[in-house]
């Protein structure tokens, strides 16, 4: 069991962030904002995939104007993404939004940040403050060496939490991304140590599924499995529901969140594998395709480790020479001729 950490608890509209609260998995719309209806359809969509509270970009005013009318209508709670404009953070604070992301330091004056917070605290809004890597003056403008970039982070965020607190303001998520992995990592750390907020973890511009999904699960699992983040996003090139589905995937492998779908355990094969697993597996995931209750399946090539996962599981297959034995949680059910295998099992699985 992993134990979380434990923070102040913030409240975004239906929300709440910090333990013992869900971890949410968010996402991004990535249609224009302006377009109302095609927004709502993604959100609704998105809402259907398990995701808790969403985020919109507003860059422009006729955004934020958008903004107004998602709020209105949207099934889950909505987050503003904010650069640059403190015109921006208060036309969204006034829209509605339950939350606005924002890097303090893209706003040059600090009397705009002023001007912002107290639309937040006068809105009860809460804000995503950021420090991201690529974007602290310090790291731009000088050769910084890889190993102090953690620390020149960590002392940005002390600067801008310092500066919300003397406001009074404690409505805070934190978050310092990076598009390097180790660092996002260590940087996580050092803000969980040094600060009792909720965490906002992901890793920046991550890209394509297949290059972004490996070392996204490893960023924001290896934090997660030390009880550090209380809302995440992976960041794919890709449709939004694909975040959400692998953000749950992440939490699901990390037991964060209990299954609703049935899980498939198959084993690698090897030369010990006496039918098609490879074959047998995917028949069996088109037969689970559907189904929205959790149930442990295993298909297993052979039957030196085939019984000993089937321990597990709620059903398992184990093949042998041109047969296979179908185990239900550990114990022996029947032995089916190879042709019958998946229809027994399917029956089986029906059953269950
Ligand atoms: S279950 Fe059997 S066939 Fe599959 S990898 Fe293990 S030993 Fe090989």
């Amino acid at each position: 069991m992993i134990k979380r950490r434990r923070s102040k608890i913030v409240k975004a509209s239906t929300v709440r962030f910090g333990a013992p609260h869900p971890i949410a998995v968010q996402s991004m719309t990535k249609v224009p904002t302006t377009d109302v209806a095609r927004c709502l359809r993604q959100i609704t969509k998105l809402a259907a995939a398990g995701c808790p509270i969403i985020r919109l970009a507003a860059p422009t005013s006729a955004d934020t104007a958008a903004l107004k009318k998602i709020v209105d209508k949207s099934p889950i709670p909505i987050i503003a993404d904010i650069h640059f404009s403190a015109a921006r953070a208060i036309e969204a604070i006034e829209a509605g939004v339950c939350k606005i992301r924002l890097n303090p330091g893209n706003i040059k004056d600090r009397k705009d940040i002023l001007k912002i917070i107290a639309a937040a605290k006068a809105h009860g809004t809460a804000i995503r403050a950021g420090v991201n890597e690529a974007s602290i003056r310090d790291l731009k403008s000088e050769n910084v060496p890889e190993n102090k970039r953690v620390a020149l982070m960590l002392r940005e965020m002390k600067k801008y939490v310092r500066f919300f607190e003397k406001q009074n303001f404690t409505n805070l998520v934190l978050s310092a991304k990076s598009a390097d992995t180790v660092r996002t990592i260590e940087i996580n750390r050092a803000i969980a140590e040094n600060f009792d907020y909720p965490i906002h973890i992901g890793l920046t511009h991550a890209g394509l599924p297949q290059d972004a999904k490996v070392p996204s699960a490893i960023a924001i699992g290896t934090l997660l499995a030390e009880g550090i983040g209380d809302t995440i996003r992976v960041s794919l090139a890709a449709d939004p529901v694909e975040e959400i589905r692998f953000g749950n995937e992440i939490l699901r492998s990390l037991g964060l969140i209990e299954s609703t779908t049935p899980e498939l355990t198959v084993c690698p094969t090897c030369g010990r594998c006496k039918v098609d697993v490879i074959k047998l597996a995917k028949q069996v995931r088109k037969t689970l395709k559907g189904i929205d209750k959790p149930a442990k399946i295993a298909v297993m090539g052979c039957i030196v480790n085939g019984p000993g996962e089937a321990q597990d599981a709620d059903l398992a297959v184990c093949a042998a020479q041109g047969k296979g034995y179908i185990y239900k949680h550990g114990k022996k059910l029947k032995v089916t001729q190879e042709a019958q295998l998946l229809k027994a099992l399917t029956e089986e699985i029906e059953k269950l």
